[in-house]
């Protein structure tokens, strides 16, 4: 199977294995006094410190979590009282669901946040959230945070940053883009699933509220036992620098493109490892077993746990029109090799041919 799916889940990283396995090893839990539960306490510290310094955050303002989708309902549960809420056209699911009622801040024809948009939206009165991702899971289209981070704070607006998808494949540093807060996810990045974190400006701490109570850990901002385990392999995934991707992917879309495929989003700046392909007439799920069936497993838009496939709302603010339904997503993980996309290449252009054949 040629894997070509790494937005939804990359492989394990050797070096996050590693840490995990040692880490498994080690018995107590990380509030307990005694020496194992010190050990304990010594593994999640030091992983607190590795993603601090690597993500531009105080390690006391690392607040673990399950996953991306947790941290991102943790920046909303602790930021959003009081204030607007102003979301991405095109965030995750994470986000639209645990604020279903936002407002919706529109994005051009690349996917790329309209700033001028989000300017005349925060001169109107009062306090704001705005949630904007770094990358988009779909089409891999990074938005301008640091800009729209400066236009915030001119409106004293926060401003929450889901970077899952775009941690891991590039450079990300909470100081640095002047956010309130960052969301990351150790699976998305090489890690073990079950581990995330919520990165907090120093600032962030007065808005603070936890979601969940629990026991006081994280300083009391999220309760419950947490996984040192999987948080010393996420912290160890993460140390690893970001693959140099970007060849393979222009390979994939060229063979793609040189197959009937038109490639979205490609006039902003992207994420190396991804690429949105729609196949005009073709829906996105028959492609998706069609190149199953050949062995190359990617997906139609962001993966869903029901798995069935709706129209991408991406896409669809994106004005994409009938291709927001005809487009798959290739994302290389960070172990992608040539021979991967050439496999890919043989049989996204059979598939093509055939249903293309088919559509007309
Ligand atoms: N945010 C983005 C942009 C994502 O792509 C995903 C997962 O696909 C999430 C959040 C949710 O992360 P997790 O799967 O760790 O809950």
């Amino acid at each position: 199977m040629t894997y070509l799916d790494g937005n939804a889940a990359e492989p394990l990283r050797p070096a996050a294995r590693a840490a995990l396995l040692a880490a498994l090893e080690q018995v107590g839990n990380p509030s307990s006094v005694h020496a194992p539960g010190r050990a304990a306490r010594r593994l999640l510290e030091e992983a607190r410190e590795s993603l601090a310094a690597g993500f531009g955050a105080r390690p006391a303002d690392v607040v673990f979590t399950s996953g991306g989708t947790e941290a991102d309902a943790l920046a909303l549960h602790a930021f959003a009282p009081g204030r607007r809420v102003i979301i991405g056209a095109t965030e995750h699911e994470a986000i639209r669901a645990a604020v279903p009622d936002a407002e919706i801040l529109p994005v051009d024809r690349s996917g790329v946040a309209d700033l001028a948009a989000l300017q005349a939206m925060l001169e109107a009165n009062g306090p704001v959230l705005l949630a904007l991702m770094l990358a988009n899971n779909e089409t891999g289209v990074l938005h301008p945070i640091a800009e729209a981070a400066r236009i915030c704070r001119r409106f004293g607006a926060l401003l929450h940053v889901d970077a899952v998808q775009a941690a891991g494949r590039m450079p990300v540093d909470l100081s640095a883009l002047g956010a309130t807060s960052l969301a990351l996810s150790s699976h998305k990045l090489g890690g073990p699933t079950g581990a995330g974190a919520l990165l907090l400006a120093p600032e962030a701490a007065q808005h603070f509220r936890p979601l969940i109570e629990g026991g006081g850990q994280e300083r009391g901002r999220r309760g419950g036992t947490p996984s040192v385990a999987a948080i010393a392999g996420f912290a160890a995934a993460a140390r690893d620098a970001p693959p140099a991707l970007k060849p393979l992917r222009d390979e994939a879309e060229q063979a793609a493109c040189a197959a009937g495929a038109i490639v979205l989003g490609t006039g902003a700046p992207r994420l190396d490892n991804t690429t949105s392909l729609a196949l005009p007439s073709v829906k996105a799920e028959t492609q998706v077993i069609a190149l199953d069936l050949a062995g190359v497993a990617v997906s139609a838009g962001a993966a869903c746990s029901s798995g069935k496939v709706a129209e991408s709302h991406v896409l669809k603010a994106m004005g994409a029109g009938a291709l927001a339904g005809q487009a798959i997503r290739v994302s290389l993980p960070w172990n992608a090799t040539i021979a991967d996309v050439r496999h890919f290449a043989s049989a996204y252009a059979e598939m093509a041919a055939r249903l293309l054949r088919v559509a007309a």
